[in-house]
C-alpha cells in the first residue's frame, strides 16, 4: 500500500465527464488498496472568467476579496469531484485548502507556503476515505483566504504530499510528460523518462509551463518524487526526481525556447562607478526582472549596456530607461522586443566540455548570429533574432543527440 497524491488540472475537469473519468482513476488507485488524496485545479477558464468578472466592477479588486472569489473555482471542482465519488459508492470527502491546514503567508494573490499541517488529511485517509482537495488555496495566520499564484494548484500537490509524505505526487494533465523540447516547434522531441529536479527547475523557469516553478522547488526541498502524466492515457509520464548517476551520461537533456523576451540597449553610457547601480535600480524597485546583462566596452570612457526583460515588461522598462539614459548622460536607449532566448540544459554539463562550443558552432553553421550569451552550471541561453529561434531550437536538439530515431 502506498499513499498517493494524484493532481488534476484545469483540463482535465472541464466538464462533468472528464470529471467522471478522473473519478474513475481515482477509484481504481483506491481499489488497489492505496491511500489517495487528490487535489485539484478549478475547471479550464474559470479562474480566467473570474478575474474578468471582478475587472468589471473595478480596475483594481482588492487582493484579499480577489482571493476569496478564486478560490470558488477550486472549491467547485473539490465539490464536485467528492460528489461524483460518492455517486459511484465511494468514500469520498472534500475539503478547502484552509481545513487541508495550508497556511500560508499574507501575500493574496500569490501567497507562499509557511506550514501545512497532515493532521486532518491523515485522520481522513485513515478511515480509508478518499480525500479531495480544493488546490491553489491556503489561509494566512488570521484565517484569510489566499491564492498560491496562477498554477498554483501544482504547488498544493506537491506541498501536501509533502507534508503528509507521500510515495508520490502525480501531476495529471493533458500532454504526456516532460519533453525534450516543445514538441509544436521540432517534431522530433522526445518524452523524457526521467528528469531532474535541478533540470526541470531550469526548464520551468525558461518557460516550460507544465509546472508551477515553486511546486519544484518544494519537491527539490522535501525530496518528493513527482510524476507528470496524462490524465487521458494510461501510459507512463516523466518522473521529476533527485539528480542519479546515469542522468549525467547525457550532456544535454533538453532545449527550450522563450519568446517571452525583449532586449534593451543603452548607447555610450559615461564608464564611471555607480552608473550600472543607476540604470538598473529603477527597474528592480518597478519589480521587473532582468535577466541576462551585457556590457560592451568602447573606448573614450563610455560603454553599451544590454538586458533582457520579459516582453510585459518592455514598455515600462523602456520608459524608465529614457529617464534613466538623460539623467546619465547616456546617448541612446534602443529597444528590440523581437528576440528569443533559447537555452540547453542538462547536469551532464557539470562535467563535460565543450557544450558551449557545440552550440555556438551549431547556431554559426545555420548562419544564426548570437545576440547575448548566459550560463549557469547546467544551462547555456543564448538570445537570437525570433525569427530564427525555432530553427536554432531544432538544429541544436539534432546536434545534441536528441532527436527521436523511430
Ligand atoms: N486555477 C488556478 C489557475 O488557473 C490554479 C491552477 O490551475 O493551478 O491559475
Ligand atoms: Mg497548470
Amino acid at each position: 500500500m502506498a499513499t498517493i497524491v494524484q493532481k488534476y488540472g484545469g483540463t482535465s475537469v472541464a466538464d462533468l465527464d472528464r470529471i467522471r473519468k478522473v473519478a474513475r482513476r481515482v477509484a481504481q488507485t483506491y481499489d488497489r488498496g492505496h491511500e489517495v488524496v487528490v487535489i485539484l485545479s478549478a475547471m479550464a477558464g474559470v479562474t480566467d472568467n473570474l478575474i474578468s468578472l471582478a475587472s468589471r466592477i473595478t480596475t483594481t479588486p482588492e487582493r484579499r476579496e480577489l482571493d476569496v472569489l478564486l478560490a470558488t473555482g477550486e472549491q467547485t471542482t473539490a465539490a464536485l469531484m467528492a460528489m461524483t465519488l460518492k455517486a459511484m459508492n465511494y468514500p469520498a470527502e472534500s475539503i478547502l485548502g484552509h481545513q487541508a491546514q495550508v497556511l500560508t503567508d499574507g501575500d493574496h494573490g500569490n501567497a507562499r507556503i509557511i506550514d501545512i499541517g497532515s493532521e486532518r488529511i491523515r485522520s481522513l485517509v485513515g478511515d480509508r476515505k478518499i480525500v479531495v482537495v480544493a488546490g491553489f488555496q491556503g489561509s494566512d495566520v488570521n484565517g484569510n483566504i489566499t491564492t498560491l499564484g496562477r498554477g498554483g494548484s501544482d504547488t498544493s500537490a506537491v506541498a501536501i504530499a509533502a507534508a503528509i509524505q507521500a510515495d508520490v505526487c502525480e501531476i495529471y494533465t493533458d500532454v504526456d510528460g516532460i519533453f525534450t523540447t516543445d514538441p509544436n516547434i521540432c517534431p522530433k522531441a522526445r518524452k523524457m523518462d526521467r528528469i531532474s529536479y535541478d533540470e526541470m527547475l531550469e526548464m520551468a523557469s525558461l518557460g516550460a509551463k507544465v509546472l508551477q516553478i515553486r511546486s519544484v522547488e518544494f519537491a527539490k526541498k522535501y525530496s518528493v518524487p513527482v510524476h507528470v502524466r496524462s490524465s487521458f492515457s494510461e501510459e507512463e509520464g516523466t518522473m521529476v526526481v533527485n539528480e542519479e548517476a546515469s542522468m549525467e551520461k547525457l550532456v544535454v537533456s533538453g532545449v527550450i525556447c522563450d519568446k517571452n523576451q525583449a532586449r534593451i540597449t543603452l548607447k555610450k553610457v559615461p564608464d564611471q562607478p555607480g552608473v550600472a547601480a543607476k540604470v538598473f535600480a529603477p527597474v528592480a524597485a518597478a519589480g521587473i526582472i532582468v535577466d541576462m546583462i551585457i556590457q560592451n566596452m568602447r573606448s573614450g570612457g563610455q560603454t553599451d549596456l544590454t538586458f533582457t526583460v520579459p516582453m510585459t515588461d518592455f514598455d515600462r522598462a523602456m520608459a524608465i530607461e529614457r529617464q534613466v539614459a538623460e539623467e546619465i548622460g547616456a546617448e541612446a536607449v534602443l529597444g528590440d522586443p523581437e528576440i528569443a532566448k533559447v537555452s540547453v540544459v542538462g547536469v551532464g554539463m557539470k562535467n563535460h566540455s565543450g557544450v558551449a562550443s557545440l552550440m555556438f558552432t551549431t547556431l554559426a553553421a545555420e548562419n544564426i548570429n548570437i545576440r547575448l550569451i548566459s550560463t549557469s552550471e547546467i544551462r547555456i541561453s543564448c538570445v537570437v533574432t525570433e525569427k530564427y529561434a525555432e530553427l536554432a531550437v531544432r538544429v541544436l536538439h539534432s546536434a545534441f543527440g536528441l532527436d527521436q530515431t523511430d
